[in-house]
């Protein structure tokens, strides 16, 4: 019992603190705090990819962030920092890492640009500012990160790995490899010899990865890079869309055309992976009128139609050539309440299948020079829409969320969609008020050897099972939650059915180290990149 609440104690860092800046500033932005909008903001935090604070941490954090001047003392602050949010849960542990500095070979015109940081992040954005302070060191990164959460009583026996930074296929592939292997060394305890290795002991480790993510440019994906991505473990891309016109990609020169974009989403979609659009209203040269054009496209077009999006308005940034435009008179930023509206417009456009991540970057608001500047956008959204009535349709706002599950109730959800290259189901176990308690996605190709990767022709596949609940240390009881009434079990043999009844022989699935003993409990054996269970 001491040990444990020493633990749950334990003083946090400065670096640490810094970490909670944002989270501070939205508690402290909003008009009002209660229980259940303290809970929210909690909980779209963790959602974001950040470890979910306790009070007495967030209390260190803001006290350590008054003292370092980042943040006014303000009793009001004590005082809804005190309020005991109801917890929710989410299953995994989202580490997330950034590569070191390196050139990208875009020259996008509202792009960053510090020597100090990989392209687009900005110095004191805080997971740039933990990275720095780590000196981009996968190792430490991934060690402190696990640390970070296990400090505040989170489990990390679930690790999902987001590589940021730049443009992650215009790296040294020694790099890459090095880096990969690095993270996976931090997660096992254990210095492997090679990549390959480090990979076989996470199999085993306290900190299994369940996912690996990294971002990078649509006209870097090819046949290669997509079997080179799969070989380094990743299972989820983030492509920069942006645009899906060819004349605003230009005039931001971003290099690369649309069809560069369907192009890659294609090569991945037929490798399996899991697919995150990032698109960007407000650019030079679109209204919010083209802008909402723009992004009926992305479910238009059967070539796109990500499974998950974040949405990124275009920030001004000093020292940006959109920012010399700007002085110029010739760029304009939206209004606030433009922004608003395009953004509830924009959110009724999503279909059931896909999440919505984000809808703004975590930049500081000292950083932006013109335009909107609040961090907490998604929040003011969601105000506007329940008063108008709407409800978005998406993943994220549909997800359980701790929520307990009467498993008897769930009702399967059955979507299908064509895309240019696969006919894809999306099912899902839905409660009787719409909330997703388990979802998966199969894609069966259109042309069965069409994949960039050998290992998958002839097979459908399962591109990813994701079911909600807490993070549990692996082979740990619980009740109740989705993640153990074995919805996953029974969303594959769904996907086995259509996939017989659609005169494939072969399932195969993309799955990350630490799934690989679930789906071998489920009749999956590995081959090289993938694993397969015949039918
Ligand atoms: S591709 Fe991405 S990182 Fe590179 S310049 Fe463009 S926005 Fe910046
Ligand atoms: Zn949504």
């Amino acid at each position: 019992m001491g040990a444990v609440k020493a633990r749950r104690y334990a003083k946090i860092t400065d670096e640490e603190a810094l970490e909670y800046l944002p989270l501070l500033q939205r508690v402290r932005d909003a008009s009002e705090v209660t229980p259940v909008l303290l809970d929210r903001l909690f909980g779209a935090w963790a959602q974001e990819g950040h470890p979910r604070p306790g009070k007495s941490v967030l209390i260190q954090a803001y006290r350590a962030l008054v003292r370092m001047g980042r943040l006014p003392e303000e009793r009001e602050m004590m005082r809804r920092l005190q309020l005991k949010p109801v917890r929710t849960i989410s299953g995994v542990a989202p580490v997330t890492v950034l590569t070191k500095p390196y050139p990208c070979p875009g020259q996008c015109i509202f792009c960053p640009d510090d020597v100090r940081m990989p392209k687009s992040y900005l110095p004191d954005e805080p997971g740039a500012m933990r990275a720095a302070m780590n000196q981009f060191d996968p190792y430490l990164q991934t060690a402190n990160r696990i640390k970070a959460f296990e400090t505040i009583g989170h489990s990390a026996a679930k690790v999902e790995l987001l590589i940021l930074g730049g443009t992650w296929s215009v790296y040294p592939k020694k790099y890459q490899e090095w880096f990969v292997k690095r993270c996976l060394d931090a997660m096992n305890g254990v210095d492997a010899r090679g990549l390959e290795e480090a990979q076989r002991l996470n199999e085993g480790s306290d900190h299994r990865n369940v996912g690996m993510v990294v971002e990078t440019r649509p006209d870097w994906i090819t046949p290669k890079e997509v079997e080179r991505l799969r070989w380094l473990g990743v299972t989820k891309v983030q492509l920069g869309a942006q645009s899906l016109n060819d004349e605003i990609l230009q005039l931001n020169k971003r290099g690369h055309d649309v069809e560069a974009t369907r192009r890659a989403v294609r090569l991945l979609r037929l490798g399996g992976f899991k697919i995150v659009l990032h698109w960007m209203p407000n650019l030079y040269g679109a209204t919010p009128q083209s802008d909402l054009e723009d992004f009926k496209r992305l479910w238009d077009d059967p070539a796109l139609r990500p499974d998950e999006l974040k949405i990124y308005p275009t920030a001004l940034l000093a020292g940006t050539e959109l920012y010399e435009l700007w002085k110029q008179g010739l760029y304009h930023p939206y209004e606030d309440d433009v922004l608003v509206d395009l953004m509830i417009r924009l959110k009724l456009l999503i279909p059931r299948y896909c999440r919505l991540n984000r809808l703004m970057r975590d930049i500081p608001s000292t950083d932006i020079a013109a335009g909107y500047k609040h961090t907490n956008l998604r929040q003011i959204v969601q105000r506007e829409m329940k008063k108008r009535g709407l409800r978005c349709q998406c993943i994220r706002c549909r997800e359980v969320r701790g929520q307990s599950v009467e498993p008897d109730s769930l009702r399967l959800e059955v979507i299908p969609y064509e895309t240019d290259v696969t006919r894809e189901y999306f099912l899902s176990y839905v409660t009787p008020d719409d909330h997703l308690a388990g979802f998966l996605r199969l894609s069966m190709p259109n042309d069965p050897d069409a994949s960039p990767v050998d290992e998958l022709h002839g097979s459908a596949v399962i591109r990813e099972v994701h079911v909600y609940g807490p993070a549990l240390r692996i082979g740990s009881d619980s009740r109740g939650e989705a993640q153990h009434i074995g919805i996953g079990t029974r969303l594959i043999a769904v996907a086995k059915g259509i996939a017989r009844r659609n005169g494939y022989r072969r399932l195969s699935v993309i799955s990350a180290i630490g799934t690989r003993e679930y789906y071998r409990g489920r009749g999956f054996r590995l081959e090289r990149l993938y694993m397969h269970a015949d039918m």
